[in-house]
């Protein structure tokens, strides 16, 4: 099964679920499910798409892939600090 991921369009957080194509996921910060899944799947480093193009792309995902990392992060300690589902 696929990881892909998905952006909140309540509260704009961006998570991860390993679900089924076509799935949709509620938000795991506000519970909303007007979620949407975003095109960027995770892909190992070094093996990226060759083609035109792909080189912007590349380094606007790369800071996209930080902010997300910052928000996962956040939400992984607030899980670790015990908060409830
Ligand atoms: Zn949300």
């Amino acid at each position: 099964m696929p990881i892909y991921e998905f952006e909140c369009e309540g509260c704009g957080a961006v998570f991860e679920e390993l679900v089924a194509a076509g799935a949709a996921m509620p938000c795991p910060e506000c519970g909303s499910e007007r979620t949407r899944r975003l095109m960027s799947t995770v892909s190992p480093p070094g093996r990226m798409p060759r083609g035109a193009g792909v080189r912007s792309d590349e380094s606007r995902r790369g800071e996209r892939e930080a902010a997300r990392q910052d928000r996962l992060s956040e939400s992984r300690k607030r899980r670790a600090a015990g908060e409830k589902p």
